[in-house]
């Protein structure tokens, strides 16, 4: 089969187009034949390398994918069945796993990553478990385009933060997979949402998908700007994945009992933290790392009945990954990029 892997770290142009033997399928396995892959940031950290992080050379990236099963050890997933991928994959015996937390299960895996192959690629094999059945009506792209970005945003707000009806919320960088995802969640669920971007057309656009305030994130001072607009008090529940070149600017949003999630530092790892306000003010800081099985279906739910969609970007043809990339690494973007696998 075709596919697109990495023989060593690099830029976009170690990505090689190339023949490679398809996966054999096991016990419990399922082939999909992929459809359409969508980029995440996690492509590119593989890609240029992590200190501490080892991955098996040459790899295949690619943690969205959706497509049709062409050969299944199940009978409950026959084959030529339309379906997008859950991207976690874990143990399913541990206590994290039995107890619906299968994203702290110490064996936990994103597709694409690490050890298992991803869907830049013609077939990518995944355990029964990550088939998700997608509707007629949505299309390949889109149903790439929503399982990683939507179910960590779902996880940030639902579940980390609890975000309650009324409260305000304020998404960082609006034009990004985790941004976009959750503006639109935030808003289903009756909160009244701030977003960043550093662009008039997508501070445009981030209105357009329902946030009420929008503040350029080059020209405006983010804190001051919320405090603006909340009348001084900040805000509830803060998104937050830029890292160092937001990361205090996000603290200082916070209103009292306000709650910051963050599940990315984009900029840099290092965020300095006033104690003082953290305790007077009862602020909580919550680490948030992809969703669980449960919530992806959740989330699903409200992307097959039409009231949440991914946003697209763009599209490229698999054998074009490396110029895929080179568009998210210049942060162009507004929503998701996908390659579309013939
Ligand atoms: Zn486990």
């Amino acid at each position: 089969m075709k596919a697109v892997r990495f023989h060593q770290h690099g830029g976009p142009e170690v990505l090689r187009y190339e023949d490679v033997p398809a996966p054999d399928v096991g016990p419990g396995e399922a082939l999909v034949r992929v459809r359409a892959c969508a980029l995440n940031r996690l492509d590119i950290w593989g890609r240029r390398g992590l200190p501490r992080v080892r991955i098996p050379m040459p790899h295949i990236p690619g943690s969205d994918v959706a497509g049709e099963v062409v050969a299944a050890a199940a009978d409950d997933a026959p084959t030529g069945g339309r379906v997008m991928l859950q991207p976690g994959v874990s143990c399913g015996r541990c206590a994290a796993c039995l107890s619906g937390r299968d994203n702290e299960c110490e064996r936990y895996e994103v597709l694409g990553y690490l050890n298992h192959a991803g869907g830049y690629a013609e077939y990518v094999k995944v355990p029964l478990q990550n088939l998700i059945p997608i509707p007629d009506e949505i299309d390949f792209v889109h149903a790439a385009a929503f399982p990683l970005t939507f179910l960590t945003a779902w996880h940030m707000l639902m579940t980390r933060a609890r975000l309650q009806r009324g409260e305000d919320v304020l998404v960082l960088a609006a034009g990004s997979g985790v941004g976009q995802a959750a503006i639109q969640i935030a808003v289903l669920h009756g909160a009244r949402v701030f977003a960043t971007a550093g662009t008039d057309e997508k501070l445009e656009r981030a209105r357009a998908l329902g946030a009420s305030e929008v503040i350029h994130h080059g020209t405006r001072d983010i804190a001051e700007e919320i405090k603006r607009l909340t009348n001084r008090r900040g805000v509830d529940v803060v998104i937050e994945h830029v890292g160092e070149a937001t990361w205090a600017k996000s603290v200082r949003s916070l209103a009292r009992g306000g709650r910051l999630v963050t599940c990315g530092a984009t900029t840099g790892p290092n965020g300095a933290l006033d104690l003082t306000a953290l305790f007077a003010k009862q602020l909580t800081i919550h680490g948030s790392y992809m969703g669980t099985k449960g919530e992806l279906l959740r989330a699903a739910h409200f992307f097959f009945a039409g009231q949440l969609e991914p946003v697209i970007d763009r599209t490229f043809p698999l054998a074009e990954a490396a110029e895929a990339q080179r568009r998210m690494e210049e942060s162009g973007q507004f929503g998701k990029i996908v390659l579309e696998v013939q």
